[in-house]
């Protein structure tokens, strides 16, 4: 038997079809057009399960369930997308309408950054760990925590575990969720780029160019690569964003160790390319201001290994 991974994201809808090791052995994505009716985009959804398990020759009597992982608060009792921000969707009965528009009749639904996690707990980084937390630097900072396979979004609501909105620096950097002093405001990919920014500003300022100047894209902005790709580069200036950024990741994830002592912190999204120039200080810092630092058992710091299919595999796995 198969099951089915759907990772719903701002951009693109990206759907896998899983063996029962939960090897992706069809794949595919169609742009999600946010902008439009969201009942238009689950027909979608559902018209490239068919097409992908058509052209793999699964029949769906083959495929178990089909798993969804979408973003916002997602009530998985009920299927209801209650509030997604990326995608304008409010008590959105996901699961529901889905079903409407294919045979398959066994939908689960979780957040997308859960989903995420609990792929790496099943399948990557964190496999075979007991506790298992993901942290994803992106736009934003995603949290996912997985207990014994299974994820764990809260009591009250399904809103829990959003790791990225708890506060580094009270009365600090506006965040988007209208908090102040976030710790996504800081350790994003998105914070990584406007720290860069700053630093370039202050330069020009005292009339200094630094090599990060000359990575600037035409339209004055610059990546979350640039203060890695000139630090790598002997840029002094450009180490000093890195360290700041650094700094800041390893209060939060410290933060995190404290909270939930896991057996594995998985780190994921685009800022991981850096590897050990991140890794490295990063875990030395954690390592040195954890509350168990002198216990031996630690919990082990590892960045992501299913890169973008972490979605599609911890959605396919849902009804697991
Ligand atoms: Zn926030």
């Amino acid at each position: 038997m198969y099951t089915v991974g759907v990772d719903l994201g701002g951009t693109n809808i990206a759907v896998g079809i899983c063996d029962e090791k939960l090897n992706i052995v069809a794949k595919g994505s169609v742009p999600t057009l946010a902008a439009r009716d969201p009942e238009l985009i689950v027909k979608d959804m559902s018209d490239l399960v068919g097409s992908l398990a058509e052209n793999a020759g699964i029949p769906y009597s083959e495929i178990s369930y089909v798993g969804i992982a979408a973003p916002g608060s997602i009530n998985s009792d009920t299927g209801v997308v209650e509030y997604s921000n990326n995608i304008q969707m409010s008590n959105f009965p996901m699961c529901e309408i889905f079903k409407k528009y294919s045979p398959i009749k066994t939908v689960y639904i979780a957040n997308d950054a859960n989903a995420a996690a609990l792929g790496e707990a099943l399948a990557g980084a964190a496999k075979g760990a007991g506790v298992a937390l993901m942290i994803t630097l992106g736009t934003g900072v995603g949290g996912g925590v997985i207990m014994n396979g299974k994820i764990f979004a809260g009591g009250v609501n399904y809103s829990g575990t959003e790791l990225g909105h708890t506060v580094l620096v009270a009365g600090g950097r506006q965040c988007t969720c209208g908090r102040r002093g976030c710790w996504e405001a800081y350790s994003s990919a998105t914070a990584l780029s406007r720290m860069t920014k700053e630093k370039m500003t202050e330069l020009s300022l005292k009339g200094i160019t630094s090599l990060m100047h000359s990575m600037e894209k035409p339209d004055g902005s610059v990546s979350a690569r640039v203060p890695f790709a000139a630090m790598k580069q002997g840029d002094p200036y450009a180490k000093e964003v890195c360290d700041e950024y650094i700094r800041y990741l390893a209060e939060g994830i410290t933060n995190m160790i404290n909270i939930f002592q896991p057996h594995v912190l998985c780190i994921g999204g685009g800022v991981c390319n850096e590897k050990e120039y991140l890794t490295k200080p990063l875990i030395e810092i954690v390592e040195r201001d954890q509350y168990t630092r002198t216990n031996p058992n630690k919990a082990k710091i590892v960045t992501a290994t299913l890169g973008n299919d972490a979605g599609i595999i911890g959605a396919a796995s849902l009804g697991k």
